[in-house]
């Protein structure tokens, strides 16, 4: 007898696709509700037993109770943190990369996947101007992006001695985790209006060349901090790192959506001198998640670092082909495995609703994307200088803009976001700015109009 789990079943795929089909025309998605949920565990109590369920059943739990628990991080009204905005024909993609059970992880199991990911990073590293050549993978995210690219970084370094990595105080937290993980510490470089630069770095290193610590053997840019929305000085800061032989890594996991945009493009001027590159396609390229884009210069000097030595995996370098037939990888040249340029072994073809979405769109779609946000958070700006109860904390560069309610403290900003979540206005939670508690809107979905940013406003008036 088969056994059931693994046969066709008409009705349960009905079931899943139906709801499927209903939340892809969710228009819009609601904000519902994320934290604040008692009785889940309760609900939750017992379902998992020797014997299952009906499907229904258990679909009818997730869909009543369970997916009403998720705040939706990709309704227009979502603007904290760093929100969501998956194209439709991503989010279709992403559910045929599921029912096939891509194994992304070689050449030799799934060249089709990785060349099509291929041509989606070749897209991502024309934008950042990146040397033919240039390439990498997908990972999950920008955190574990930074992490493979940092560890290239430190094991490709000649200097010897416990590593130091020259950041500034408004890196993401992950690459501060990822310095930690690598064993290396940071090296926080002072700089003056948030904004990392080669004077800057070049100060710091001078005095971390006599200060008795490690080596400096690399520097990280950010490419539009998560906070502020702030692009570091990249050209300046690329000429000191290279200058000191250091390894350049430039974070543009949320910021690097803006490369589409020719008119933002030259706000990142120096990317393009970059020895990596992370941008999050989960993030301002419109993908579901989880998809990172991670960038080498050389991949070359990745793939020696990264590559997993197992007897059982010798047969991801020596691709077997049939007689006659073409050549083992890209270009006619060695297989080109994603497994080789992170630290992951087996991995989802993360990157093939990026690639999905490229190609039906085109790229003139996600440049008018990007850029009708970047001019929403300008309108937006405009409007809380308008508002006589607001005021603007910084020009925004690309899509975050931070603001202040005249008069509040942190516990007001508190209250308010939760009265505004509840009210199912908007979605927004303060964040710290030079010590003080202010108002921070992330924009990022393209439908997210002005409108919804005034009804924010007036609710704290
Ligand atoms: C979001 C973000 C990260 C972390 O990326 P995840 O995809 O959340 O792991 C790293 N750096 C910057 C600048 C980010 O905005």
């Amino acid at each position: 007898m088969r056994n059931p789990m693994f046969v066709y079943d008409e009705q349960t795929t009905d079931l899943v696709l139906s709801y499927c089909r209903e939340r892809l025309a969710l228009d819009p998605v609601p904000l519902d509700y994320g934290g604040y949920a008692p009785h889940l565990k309760e609900m939750l109590d017992g379902l998992i037993g020797f014997s299952g369920n009906d499907p229904q059943v258990v679909l009818d739990l997730f869909l009543a109770s369970l997916s009403k628990a998720v705040v939706s991080i990709d309704s227009p009204r979502f603007l904290s943190f760093i929100p969501a905005a998956p194209t439709k024909a991503s989010l279709l993609f992403d559910m045929v990369v599921s029912c096939s059970s891509l194994n992304g992880t070689s050449w030799l199991l799934a060249a089709g996947a990785v060349a099509a990911e291929n041509q989606a990073l070749g897209v991502l590293t024309e934008l950042a101007g990146l040397p033919p050549g240039a390439g990498g993978t997908f990972v999950s995210g920008g955190s574990a992006a930074n992490l493979s690219a940092l560890l290239v970084a430190r094991d490709t370094a000649t200097a010897r001695g416990r590593a130091r990595i020259a950041v500034s105080e408004e890196v993401h937290s992950s690459v501060t985790k990822s310095i930690h993980i690598l064993g290396a510490d940071a090296l926080f470089v002072p700089v003056t209006d948030h904004r990392l630069t080669g004077g800057a770095l070049s100060a710091a290193l001078e005095t971390a060349a006599v200060d008795g610590g490690g080596p400096v053997i690399a520097a990280v840019a950010t490419g539009g901090t998560t906070n502020a929305g702030i692009i570091d000085d990249l050209a300046s800061t690329a000429a000191v790192a290279h200058g000191h032989g250091l390894w350049f890594h430039v974070d543009a996991a949320y910021g690097g959506g803006a490369l589409f945009s020719p008119l933002a493009r030259a706000r990142f001027a120096g990317i393009e001198q970059a020895d990596s590159v992370v941008i999050d396609p989960h993030k301002w390229l419109f993908a579901p998640y989880d998809c990172a884009a991670l960038l080498y210069r050389d991949p070359s000097l990745a793939k020696a670092v990264h590559t997993q030595d197992a007897a059982y995996l010798s047969a991801f370098r020596t691709t077997p082909r049939p007689p006659g037939e073409s050549p083992a990888g890209p270009d006619g040249g060695d297989p080109w495995n994603p497994t080789d340029y992170a630290f992951q072994l087996s991995r989802r073809s993360r990157g093939l609703p990026l690639w999905f979405s490229l190609a039906v769109h085109g790229i003139d779609a996600y440049r008018d994307a990007v850029e009708s946000v970047i001019a929403t958070a300008n309108e937006a700006a405009r409007l809380i200088e308008a508002t006589p109860h607001t005021e603007l904390v910084r020009e925004p560069e690309l899509s975050i803009v931070l603001f202040r309610r005249k008069g509040w403290a942190r516990d007001d900003y508190d209250a308010w976001s939760a009265s505004l979540l509840a009210a199912q206005i908007a979605f927004v939670v303060p964040t710290t700015w030079e010590g003080q508690a202010v108002g921070r809107l992330a924009l990022l979905h393209p439908e997210t109009t002005l409108a919804v940013v005034q009804e924010v406003l007036d609710s704290m008036a």
